[in-house]
Parts: C-alpha cells; sequence; structure tokens
C-alpha cells in the first residue's frame, strides 16, 4: 500500500469539514482515508505543502477537447459561422489522429489547470476508429474523464440523410461500454441531439437508450429554432425525462420547462464565457438559483478561449453578480446590499455540481474520507495571492494556472511543482501544431 500524507497545507474540502487553516490529509492507494489537524503516519511519503490551499480536483462538465488544435481559430465567431465553418467545414477533414492528439493534449493541459475530472463531450467521430482514438487520448493522458459519445453535424450531401434524422448508433456506445468496462478512470455516456436538434422520432429513441443503457444523455438546447418545437412536453408525457438527462446550456428553455426539468432531477451545465461570446445568451445559474438548484461549468471550445476551469467559475460569477445588481438597481434604484453569488458557491459549480452532473458525488467532488483523492495544490505563498484572508476567496479570485503547483488523480501525483509529471510535451505539441495546421488549411481557412 502506498500512503501519501500532505501537511501543513490549508484545506478546502467542500464537503462537512469546511476549511481548516493547517491541515493535513492523509491518502492509502487512491483513496483520502483522513483529513485532521495533524496526522501522524510514519510510513506515508510525506508532503510539505505549507503555503499552499488544497482544493477538490476541478471538474471540467462539458468540453469538446477535439478541438484543441484549432486554438483561436473561432475565437471571433458567432454560433452560426460556428456551425457552418467548425461542423460543416474543419470538422469533416478530421482523421483518427487527430482526434489523438487533440484529445491527449486537451486532456493534459486540463490537469495542468487543476483539471481532474473531464467530460469530453466528443460529437466529431464519422468511425470507430475516431472514437477509439479519442479514448486513447484520454486513457494515455492520466485525467480522470467521461467520454461522451456523440455523433457529427455535417450538412448532408445530395441524397443523404440529415444529421438530425438518425438515432443515436447505440452499438458504437454499447461497443465503447464494453471495451472499457471497469476502468477506474474513464465512465463512457452519450452525447445526443435531444428534441432541439433531432426529430422527436430520434430524441425519442436517443432517451431510451440512454435510459436503458444507463448512461447520462447529454445535449446541446439552444441556438437558432428547434427542430421538434414541443419535444419536450411530448417526452416527459412519455416517461422519457429523468436523472440521466444533462442540457447545455439551455436559454430558451421557459421558466416552467425549468421547474418541470428541476423537478424531474435533470442536470445543467453552463459554458458562460462561451455562451456570452457566441450569441447563446447569459447562463441559467440565476434562472436556476431561483430553483434551489446549481449548474456545473465546462470550458466547451478551446477553439474559443482558454482551458482554464478556475477562469470558467470567475467568468459565471461575475456574469450573474451583474445580472443580479442590474435587476435590483432597476427594482429598487439602488445597489443590493450584498453579492448574490459568493466565492463558495462559484467553488461548487466546478467541483460538487460537476460531480453531480456526472453521478458521481459519493466518489469525487469533494474532500473527505473515503473519497477518491484527487485534489490540488494551488500556491498561495506568491506575490499575486498574499495575504490571504479567505482561502476560497483566494482560489477563486486570485489565483491562475501559475498557482497550480501539484494535482493529484486516484491518488496519483500528475503536476507536481508546477511540472507536469511522466509527460514528454514538446513531440506532442509538435504533432498538435502539425494537426492543426493541416486541418485549418484543408479549408483555407487561414
Ligand atoms: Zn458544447
Amino acid at each position: 500500500m502506498t500512503r501519501t500524507l500532505i501537511q501543513g497545507a490549508t484545506i478546502i474540502t467542500m464537503d462537512r469539514q469546511g476549511v481548516l487553516p493547517s491541515a493535513d490529509i492523509l491518502i492509502a492507494n487512491d483513496t483520502i482515508t483522513e483529513i485532521a489537524p495533524q496526522i501522524s503516519a510514519d510510513d506515508a511519503v510525506r508532503i510539505d505543502a505549507t503555503g499552499c490551499i488544497v482544493i477538490p480536483g476541478l471538474i471540467n462538465a462539458h468540453m469538446h477537447t477535439w478541438q484543441t488544435a484549432l486554438r483561436g481559430v473561432a475565437a471571433n465567431w458567432t454560433l452560426p459561422e460556428y456551425f457552418k465553418k467548425m461542423h460543416a467545414g474543419l470538422a469533416t477533414v478530421f482523421e483518427p489522429a487527430d482526434l489523438h492528439i487533440a484529445t491527449l493534449v486537451g486532456a493534459l493541459n486540463q490537469l495542468n489547470c487543476g483539471t481532474t475530472t473531464l467530460a469530453d463531450w466528443c460529437h466529431n467521430n464519422r468511425t470507430p476508429a475516431h472514437n477509439d482514438a479519442a479514448v486513447a487520448g484520454l486513457l494515455e493522458s492520466g485525467i480522470r474523464a467521461a467520454f461522451f459519445h456523440g455523433t457529427p453535424k455535417p450538412d448532408p450531401k445530395p441524397g443523404e440523410t440529415p444529421f438530425w434524422e438518425v438515432p443515436h448508433p447505440r452499438a458504437e456506445v454499447e461497443r465503447l461500454m464494453k471495451a472499457h468496462q471497469g476502468r477506474e478512470l474513464l465512465s463512457v455516456h452519450a452525447a445526443v441531439l435531444g428534441p432541439h436538434y433531432s426529430t422527436l422520432e430520434v430524441a425519442r429513441h436517443d432517451f431510451r437508450m440512454a435510459r436503458e443503457l444507463g448512461v447520462i444523455a447529454s445535449l446541446h438546447q439552444g441556438g437558432g429554432p428547434a427542430r421538434t418545437p414541443g419535444g419536450w412536453q411530448v417526452l416527459d408525457r412519455e416517461g422519457l425525462l429523468g436523472e440521466q438527462i444533462n442540457i447545455v446550456p439551455g436559454h430558451a428553455l421557459s421558466d416552467d420547462e425549468l421547474a418541470r426539468f428541476c423537478e424531474l432531477g435533470m442536470s445543467f451545465s453552463a459554458a458562460a464565457e462561451s455562451e456570452m461570446s457566441q450569441g447563446h445568451g447569459h447562463p441559467l445559474t440565476g434562472r436556476l438559483r431561483k430553483l434551489g438548484r446549481a449548474p456545473s461549468l465546462g470550458v466547451d471550445l478551446e477553439s474559443v478561449l482558454s482551458g482554464d476551469m478556475l477562469t470558467q467559475a470567475r467568468v459565471a460569477l461575475g456574469i450573474q453578480r451583474s445580472l443580479d445588481n442590474v435587476a435590483h438597481r432597476e427594482a429598487h434604484g439602488s445597489i443590493p446590499p450584498t453579492s448574490t453569488i459568493t466565492a463558495t458557491e462559484a467553488l461548487s459549480w466546478v467541483t460538487v455540481e460537476g460531480a453531480r452532473m456526472l453521478r458521481q458525488l459519493h466518489r469525487i467532488g469533494t474532500l473527505a474520507p473515503g473519497k477518491q483523492a484527487d485534489l490540488v495544490l494551488v500556491r498561495a505563498d506568491t506575490l499575486n495571492m498574499r495575504p490571504v484572508h479567505d482561502p476560497v476567496a483566494a482560489v477563486v479570485f486570485q489565483a491562475s494556472l501559475a498557482n497550480i503547483d501539484s494535482v493529484m488523480v486516484a491518488g496519483q501525483w500528475k503536476k507536481r511543482e508546477g511540472r507536469l509529471l511522466g509527460v514528454d510535451l514538446e513531440p506532442k505539441l509538435l504533432a498538435l501544431e502539425a494537426s492543426g495546421r493541416k486541418i485549418v488549411g484543408a479549408l483555407g481557412l487561414h
């Protein structure tokens, strides 16, 4: 048995133990066994974490990791441009090797940024070889991953069945589930079209499939007119909605729909920065909050923005505070007496809520005995962090990638003292650049 003792850190557990100002964490193999002010464990490998704040590993609940080689390409595109140039354009020239290198480097970057769990929403996978390549990238990276198997969205060629009329390829989801059954760090789910992007028949098939296979059905909702207006109501009447459904981002849903979906236990993921950038609208955060619920957060697109989840928490917090402040001023003619969203709440979106969305809150998302040892050491004795009066505020508002000192997944260090471990990055970055040049060049975009 390998035991690790992290000593002398400020620990933000996001769990029953709250925030401990100076404490130790004992880890045995992949599991946290104790968190206390002082732990003695003579046989353990000791890690001096003085000056660090320990947080649960961050959870990125929604990212199209296949776009890593296209960083910045879509930075100035709105959603209609993105559909045309990305899904009907650049996406069509991806070979399996492009999926592999993008997913591998994208996942390594997540680890580097303090993300220990990545929901990879992979919808540029026209053959099983594309899926295998993407999954291999996730496994090679060492991140904890949820592979959401999606389907491509090209413009239909003459005589071809358009993607919105094609039921989700169940056999491929089953093949992937079987191939990766029992893996500690990988789960397989379905990234389906849902009634906004498909016919009713397809949505019905896909929701039923997810329920029968026991996987999460995650879908995009919003952006242009729905393919099946009124589809949600039909699916609800048929009993096909429930906890297995995850909606991203969902702005156009009515208050009644939102209330009903919360009642059914469906989950919501926001990609605050991406949503605002591409023209979706404002994240659902405030509307969910009124219903006693909260979103998980995702980066969505590295082709638009940075993969850093702490930035996502800060952006999502900022926009919701702004909306709430403006609403208060309009209603009362004054600035509200205090802020609606706290730093702790924002941190919960990228930890607790991500775990809840993935239905793994019993294993990850907080620091507590019995849970998986997925954690991040945030260096706080630095120019941009001292003095730390409020550790949670310091992490959410002051910390950046420069402070992500060490990252552990399932008891294994993936990053220590600012460096990723066991990875020869340069050849991978060269391969990523070559892939990006090839894809962009094929479409003559640059
Ligand atoms: Zn998305």
